[in-house]
């Protein structure tokens, strides 16, 4: 796979179908319409980190973002020493990084370019983070450069957001993902042009139905889900179902983070056992493990949430097939239970049951009811008659 991968040739190349944002940011790199602080906002899965890190990338490079030099290189991989990345596993970035982040931004450059602070998510800002990270972009550093991401300027504090220049991604079009995909990554046109559907522009999301089966099946068996709810059973199975689905993905990813951060805590204590058994490790131990259940919840909720999208866009799709809308489904290889789904309901049935899912998903994301609860709700609301 790798052989068939074309070579970086800058470091915009992973940017899909962001022209505009590419384009002000190069000339940025150039010094036309240079700032200190950057909010660089868009949906989920357009890119806001990569775009993010090609940006601090061509700030370090000589040649403005290269691609192939060591700053380029060291900047993309987040091992540059002027640039640091901020991104959180928790709800919250906690104001100890920020304190850490800022006075670190008060530094002069290693190098002799800039001091890039890559916050990755703004809009999860703890009011005290919030704060301090206000300061330091009022009282800008020379060489410092900024740059935030988040879904909306609305998620960020107005205070942050009217210092920043905004750069808005946008959800790149099936046609771009799919190029992008054959081109950039040397996969087949085929799949590469279901993922960029099936992904509604979600670039990671794209990249991972298009390499691998098992997503591809997992995808598969959830949006089979909206024809399968026939009957009160089928709806608690299917609810236990995706919480078992997004359990798997959960531990596929986090299993070998854990052990090794595990084995990183205990390198720093040594295999001294008086050491091991002092009060510090059992404490640093324990605020690990914390951490780590902290983590995987959130990647649960992150995995059902994306499920949710899937099954949505079955909905979606039904009433596109019920008011006669032109185009290719998201769903168009199931397009048989799509038409059948549609023909057993109207549209406005359809655009409650889209309701039933985002209340379940509220629900879980504000922390009030347990996964499992609030989807055997919703499951029911979906019901086929
Ligand atoms: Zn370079």
């Amino acid at each position: 796979m790798t052989s068939t991968t074309p070579s970086t040739t800058s470091v915009w190349d992973n940017l899909v179908g962001q022209t505009a944002a590419v384009e002000t940011l190069r000339r940025a790199v150039t010094g036309e319409g240079m700032t200190h602080a950057w909010l660089i906002t868009g949906p989920p899965g357009s890119g806001r980190s990569n775009a993010a890190m090609a940006f601090a990338a061509a700030l370090q490079c000589e040649q403005g973002g290269c691609g192939a030099c060591q700053a380029c290189r060291t900047a993309l991989a987040g091992s540059h020493s002027d640039v640091s990345v901020t991104r959180t596993e928790t709800a919250q970035i906690i104001t100890d990084d920020m304190r850490d982040l800022v006075l670190r931004a008060a530094l002069a450059p290693v190098g002799h370019r800039h001091q890039v602070m890559v916050i990755e998510d703004a809009d999860r800002l703890h009011e005290r983070a919030a704060n301090a990270l206000l300061k330091a972009i009022e009282e800008p550093t020379r060489r410092t450069v900024w740059l935030l991401c988040a879904p909306t300027v609305e998620d960020v504090l107005p205070t942050i957001a009217s210092r920043c220049r905004n750069i808005v991604l946008r959800t790149p079009s099936p046609s771009a993902v799919t190029d992008f995909l054959v081109r950039r990554e040397g996969l087949p046109e085929g799949v590469s042009s279901f993922a960029a559907r099936a992904s509604q522009g979600h670039i990671g999301r794209a990249k991972a139905l298009a390499r691998d089966e098992g997503t591809r099946n997992r995808r598969r068996e959830v949006v089979s889900i909206p024809t399968r709810l026939t009957s009160l059973g089928a709806c608690m199975n299917a609810a236990e179902n995706l919480v078992g689905i997004a359990k798997q993905e959960t531990d596929a990813i986090t299993e070998g983070a854990n052990s090794r951060e595990l084995a990183e805590l205990d390198a720093v204590y040594g295999s001294d056992r008086k050491a091991r058994a002092s009060r510090t490790y059992k404490a640093s131990q324990k605020e690990l493990a914390h951490g780590q259940k902290q983590r995987a919840r959130r990647r649960v909720l992150d995995v059902i949430d994306r499920c949710l999208m899937d099954m949505l866009s079955v909905y979606r799709d039904a009433i596109a097939v019920q008011t006669g809308a032109q185009g290719a489904l998201v769903n168009e290889e199931t397009r048989a239970d799509v038409t059948e789904l549609a023909r057993r309901s109207t549209p406005e049935q359809n655009l409650r049951r889209i309701d039933a899912m985002f209340t379940a998903r509220e629900q879980m994301l504000e922390h009030t009811v347990p996964p499992l609860l609030a989807l055997e709700s919703m499951m029911v609301a979906l019901r086929v008659p």
